[in-house]
């Protein structure tokens, strides 16, 4: 069985973020855990349902309206990595935190501000989105795909020493390698999980919305 999860928004570039599971599956209700493998566990968690869900803070309101996932991927018990952790990096720790899931890093699939965060213009204020630079500041080890890095310095603010860039095949925890898929961004990435029999496909597979 294959399973394809998407989602859509209005922000320009469109973005999406989809799953790609060949195997058995165990689907729940939100957020959504699927349960592939004893070994590896996928909760997604949607931007103004399981997460953002502040009405009076302006970027959660925006972060409700993009409707973006990020993806908690227990690979390990007791153990996660973050996929795209943008909006509401508090929201995220908090799931995590039920969970009693460690994070021991985040991957960002690709460089814009609905993914990694960073600064923007809203109703005509400069305001920061949570993303990849609260991961650091949190401690956890951030990566990006490595054509990625330098568009990503510039829209969190973030240093380039504190971002591990990812090469073709490079491995982000046991388990799980990044595939580099230029196309949506130059350093786009897709994370193949569960030594490969799993595919988290970021933004390489589009899907057409209207
Ligand atoms: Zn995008």
């Amino acid at each position: 069985m294959v399973m394809v999860l998407g989602n859509s928004h209005q922000y320009t570039p469109r973005c999406f973020i989809s799953l790609f599971l060949v195997g058995s599956l165990c689907v729940s209700a939100a957020p959504l855990s699927i349960d592939h493998t004893a070994s590896m566990q996928v909760h997604q968690l949607l931007m103004g349902r399981d997460v953002a869900l502040d009405r009076g803070d302006p970027v959660q309101t925006m972060a409700a309206s993009m409707a973006n996932f990020c993806y908690v991927v227990e690979y390990t018990p007791g153990k996660a990595f973050l996929v795209d952790p943008a909006w509401d990096v508090e929201g995220v720790l908090g799931f995590t935190k039920s969970k009693n899931l460690s994070v021991t890093c985040a991957v960002f699939t690709h460089r814009h501000l609905d993914h990694t965060g960073g600064r923007v213009n809203l109703a005509r204020n400069k305001v920061v989105v949570p993303g990849l630079m609260e991961c650091v500041q949190h401690g956890i080890t951030v990566k990006v795909g490595k054509d990625d890095v330098e568009a990503t310095v510039k829209q969190t603010g973030a240093s380039s020493n504190s971002i591990v860039a990812l090469n073709e095949g490079d491995e982000i925890v046991p388990g799980a390698k990044a595939l580099h898929t230029p196309g949506h961004t130059p350093g786009s990435i897709c994370i193949l999980l569960n030594d490969g029999d799993a595919l988290l496909t970021g933004v390489s597979v589009l899907l057409i919305s209207k």
